[in-house]
């Protein structure tokens, strides 16, 4: 297949099911050993020889059960299933309860203190947007993970490996990163996202710290880019996370710099920015610039 045709693929996968609740049962591929249910959000598969990792659950159990149905689809003769999360929003952790037992979920410890300080406050919050996320949110269970790990844990899945990654406080506090090689395809999260203005949750990261962990994320150097709540591409997308990081946080300074308040720079640099960058299909970076502002 050539790379047009599947990037068409994914436009149209993605314009269907960005802001669907539940998951379809169809996995396109995004490298070599990954796959991705294209959905709210999208879930990452990696497959082995030996083991399948999946990345982040849907929400609530039904959606966790299609996607570990999705992975065994892909590779029936792999007895283990790993599964870890990029962050402790429930629709990124709160369907674990679908997965099969025996399921090994992994994620970083920063993660996982979130998870218990805010988790069920989160479940409760996104139930009460709507009935259909009431039900599926209703038997939501919060699984202990069976490992946790500082800053990096290596799978061996057989004949590919993902690195989990913790690099810092972006979106989130415990943003989790997963690099797969030989790949060198980088399941993202929030933290590299394809022209979406990014957002951090209450108190998560900072915009110095969310450039810190893109550093780190540069010297990866990926080929290819799976975020969680936008289209794949390649690994330009870092750079263009960071540049826009930087170029609005230097012009919000700017504005900061001449007394001038968040609220009215966020209208500013929302205009502005729409002539910057035109393709980006939302610029609400009123988040972002009280973010900025209040570092
Ligand atoms: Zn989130
Ligand atoms: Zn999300």
């Amino acid at each position: 297949m050539t790379k047009l045709l599947l990037l068409a693929g994914f436009a149209a996968a993605m314009v269907s099911a960005q802001n669907q609740p539940l998951l379809g049962e169809n996995a396109v591929k995004v490298s070599d050993n990954v796959w991705a249910i294209m959905g709210f959000p999208n879930i990452g598969i990696i497959v082995g020889n030996r083991a399948t990792l999946v990345v982040d659950t849907g929400l609530g159990s039904r959606n966790g059960a299609t996607a570990a149905r999705v992975a065994a689809k892909l590779a029936p003769g792999n007895q283990k299933l790993f599964l870890t999360t990029t962050h402790f929003h429930p629709e990124h952790a709160a369907g674990a309860g679908g997965f099969p037992a025996g399921t090994i979920l992994i994620r970083d410890s920063v993660q996982q203190q979130e998870m218990e300080q805010h988790g069920q406050e989160m479940v409760e919050m996104f139930a009460s947007r709507s009935a259909q996320q009431k039900e599926l949110l209703a038997d939501a269970s919060l699984r202990t993970p069976d490992i946790t790990f500082d800053t990096e844990l290596k799978l061996d899945l057989g004949g590919v490996t993902a690195r989990l990654l913790w690099f810092g406080g972006a979106h989130t506090k415990g943003d989790e990163l997963t690099f797969v090689e030989p790949d060198r395809t980088l399941i993202s999260g929030d933290v590299v996202q394809n022209k979406v203005v990014p957002n951090i949750f209450r108190e998560g990261g900072t915009p110095s710290s969310w450039l810190a962990v893109l550093d780190k994320v540069m010297a990866l150097n990926a080929l290819h880019v799976l975020p969680d709540h936008s289209a794949p591409g390649d690994g330009s997308m870092v750079a263009q996370e960071k540049g826009f990081i930087s170029d609005l946080q230097h012009s919000a300074l700017e504005l900061k710099t001449r007394g001038i308040s968040a609220e009215d720079a966020a209208r500013q640099l929302g205009a502005e920015f729409k002539t910057k960058y035109p393709d980006w299909p939302n610029m609400n970076v009123a988040g972002f610039v009280r973010s900025i502002y209040s570092e």
